[in-house]
């Protein structure tokens, strides 16, 4: 049985040029980038410096905003937790908005930092997965330090108005911070122009290794003070102590590279092939739902639910596909997607749903095969 891979918001292979990249860091250029007294020291530097040269470029921000983490949760927590503890220090009331559609790696930091006089405000999207901006607006007073909203949603794959809530931010003299692990590769992110203090970026997310990702930090008028959560020797500026993790860091740069060269043929053929599994479907089945809006989402992403099967689960029908099931996003917890819940799909509803994502490596033959395992798996149910 040959398996298909359609749940690259979870996780995406391995680019094959981004492994060859990595290799030889592994077990030839071995040295730590912090050893300044001899050449593999020097040779681990220069190729971190590369790296953060390529993701930079691809957010339009300046080499020295990129701060290494292990991921997009850490990123997250380092962001957050970072700022709302720094302000603490300095005695100063500082209260959050974010949206209710975040990823938990947002939300439960925000929870854990509202303690002594920090408050989180949360606002709702819309039915089709979309924060309006009045809505944020509206919610603005002079203790607001931080408003953190994701750029797309792993879930809905919905897109929000990031450019426009940046000028918000700029307006207000809020630090805006961004969650953009989903977006990252898919659309354009440019720091400047969207006028992003912080955005948290994950490598795993775009063909490159996991357990690396980065923070970027807008340093320009220095405003975004950040109290460390890991101390210890030093690193990135003292913001993230610890020794760089040479090959991931370099595998990260890499996809970043090519993330950068094909965004463009990249997204027209997954688009394509998007269409072509919703529409596989909707000429079978009309009266599936698609959550989420279908204008602005990123490419790839699909979230599916079949209110004819009644609460239904067609996952389990077919264990040759790997799909999310939409009802436990993060999949070690069984409880109804909070995402679905707050787009108003019943919980029903949301038992039948389906995550799938396409990536750069799925084929015309994969959707094929997709749809009609899918097809099949409600045939058995209805
Ligand atoms: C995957 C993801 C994360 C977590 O990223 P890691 O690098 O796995 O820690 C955070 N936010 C969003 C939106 C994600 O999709």
């Amino acid at each position: 049985m040959k398996k298909i891979y359609l749940d690259n918001n979870s996780t995406t292979q391995i680019d094959p040029i981004v492994l060859e990249n990595m290799l030889p860091f592994f077990n030839i250029k071995y040295g730590n980038s912090s050893s300044q007294s001899h050449a593999f020291g020097w040779e681990a530097k220069a190729a971190i410096d590369i790296a953060r040269e390529q993701i930079a470029n691809l957010i339009n921000a300046e080499n020295d905003e990129i701060i290494f983490t292990s991921g997009a949760t850490e990123s997250n927590n380092l962001a957050i937790n970072g700022l709302i503890s720094y302000k603490h220090r300095e005695s100063k009331k500082s209260n959050i908005i974010t949206s209710t559609i975040e990823h938990k790696a947002v939300l439960d930091v925000c929870k854990k930092v509202s303690i002594n006089g920090c408050k989180t405000i949360y606002v709702k999207p819309n039915n089709e997965g979309i924060i309006n901006i009045e809505k944020i607006k509206n919610l603005i007073h002079e203790n607001i330090t931080l408003i953190s909203i994701m750029h797309a949603n792993n879930e809905i794959g919905t897109i929000q108005p990031i450019k426009e809530i940046g000028k918000l931010c700029e307006d207000n003299n809020i630090i805006l911070h961004v969650d953009a692990a989903q977006s990252l590769g898919k659309i354009k992110i440019d720091v400047k122009n969207m006028k992003i203090d912080m955005l948290s970026i994950s490598s795993h997310k775009i063909y490159g290794p996991k357990g690396v990702g980065a923070l970027y930090i807008k340093n320009k008028k220095r405003k975004t003070k950040l109290e460390p959560i890991i101390v210890g020797g030093g690193q990135e500026n003292n913001l993230r102590s610890g020794t760089l993790p040479t090959p991931l860091i370099v595998g990260f740069g890499k996809a970043c590279e090519l993330a950068f060269n094909k965004i463009q043929s990249d997204n027209q053929r997954i688009q394509k092939l998007s269409n072509k599994l919703i529409n596989n479907i909707l000429d079978v089945y009309p009266n599936i739902k698609l959550n989420g809006s279908r204008e602005h989402r990123i490419p790839g992403n699909i979230n599916l639910s079949f209110p004819f099967l009644k609460g239904l689960s067609i996952i389990n029908s077919m264990p040759e596909i790997a799909i999310s099931s939409g009802s436990a996003c993060t999949s070690s917890s069984p409880a109804p997607s909070h995402v679905l819940n707050e787009i108003g799909i019943s919980k029903i509803d949301s038992n039948t749903s389906i995550r799938i994502g396409i990536g750069r490596f799925n084929t015309d033959k994969d959707i094929e095969i997709a749809s009609n395992s899918i097809i099949n798996a409600i045939r058995k149910k209805i």
